[in-house]
């Protein structure tokens, strides 16, 4: 099979496609025949490598994938060959107590697809069973391959770590990216008030469409006054954070009593300052979120069946240009996703 091949790590010239042998199906496995396959920043990371973070080479990335079942391993007799399917990203043992108890996300066994083993930017990617689901007949393999890791990332955020509950407002951080997407739509699906923000016009109208109440500039630094005169004086009842760094501090600036902020990710910085006296007397929560489980994912694939989120899919580009297309989301240039199609 064709599959982008990352063999030493850098900027996008080092994504190479490549003939590789056709992954086999152990038992209790599937190779599933990739009809489209959506970037995240994990490609990114991955690619670049991390400090510390020790990224098998070579690598083959890509946790978000949508297509058909190719092949079967041994003891899969409950999915047919050529059944249309949804790849979940995350990968856990499956037999441990967080596993059994649908918390597989905090497995210590836990990886993603296209990061602890090799990803869905190929022709062919092999999952475990339990790692593929159905795909509704209404999402096309591009809308489902681009719903997969930011809708259950958001969702675990908003629903099960900050649970969001309908009449609460929520700030929904660089609401033009991928995760930021989803997080505007769940939040408006739960009930909430929406405020997002986003570094462009562009970006803020996005949002807008998509169902935010209300945007504001990111690159105006007086920003978390605007959001305070928003909320009239009161505050933020949940902010969905993924930026980390001087924004996350000002994250935390515009909490309300008893607000959470809750965190997925940090492209902008890791070290972060905390005023512990706003955090215990307004009776604050700071949470971590990653990923979610794979019964989340089943809620989630019945509300994408119903219609009730819609993709945002920036450009469909060929495999072929896996560069462009990860320097353009490197850039930030792009809106949603991007998809690659074998
Ligand atoms: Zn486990």
């Amino acid at each position: 099979m064709k599959a982008v091949v990352i063999r030493a790590h850098g900027g996008p010239e080092v994504l190479k496609i490549e003939e590789v042998p056709d992954p086999v199906p152990g038992p209790g496995e599937v190779v599933v025949r990739v009809r489209a396959v959506a970037l995240n920043h994990l490609d990114l990371w991955v690619r670049r490598g991390l400090p510390g973070a020790p990224f098998h080479l070579p690598a083959i990335t890509g946790a978000d994938a949508a297509g058909d079942v190719h092949a079967v391993g041994a003891g899969v007799d409950d999915i047919a060959v050529g059944t249309p399917v949804l790849v979940m990203p995350g990968i856990s043992c499956g037999h441990c107590a967080h596993c059994v108890s649908g918390a597989d996300q905090l497995c210590a066994r836990y990886g993603i697809l296209g990061e602890s083993c090799d990803g869905a930017l190929a022709e062919l990617v092999k999952v475990p069973r339990e790692n593929v689901i159905a795909k509704p007949e209404r999402l096309s393999y591009e809308d489902g391959a681009a719903m997969s890791l930011t809708f259950l990332t958001a969702w675990h955020m908003l629903v099960a770590r900050a649970e969001l509950r309908g009449g609460e407002t929520v700030l929904v951080q660089a609401g033009g990216s991928g995760v930021g997407v989803a997080g505007i739509q769940i939040a408006r699906f739960v009930g909430a008030h929406v405020i997002a923000t986003a570094g462009s016009e562009d970006k803020r109208q996005a949002a807008l469409d998509l169902g935010a109440h209300a945007v504001v500039d990111s690159r105006d630094p007086s920003w978390p006054k605007a959001v305070k005169e928003l909320t009239g004086g009161r505050g933020i009842d949940v902010v969905f954070e993924h930026v980390g760094g001087e924004t996350f501090e000002r994250s935390l600036r515009v909490l309300a009593k008893a607000g959470r902020v809750v965190t997925c990710g940090a492209t902008s910085g890791v070290d972060v300052k905390v005023n512990l006296r706003h955090v215990f007397f307004k009776s604050q929560s700071i949470l971590g979120s990653t990923m979610g489980s794979k019964g989340e994912y089943h809620q989630l694939v019945a509300l994408y069946a119903q219609g009730i989120f819609r993709p945002v899919i920036d450009r469909v580009l060929p495999l072929s240009e896996i560069q462009a297309a990860e320097a353009a989301l490197e850039a930030r240039e792009v809106f949603g996703k991007v998809v690659l199609v074998p």
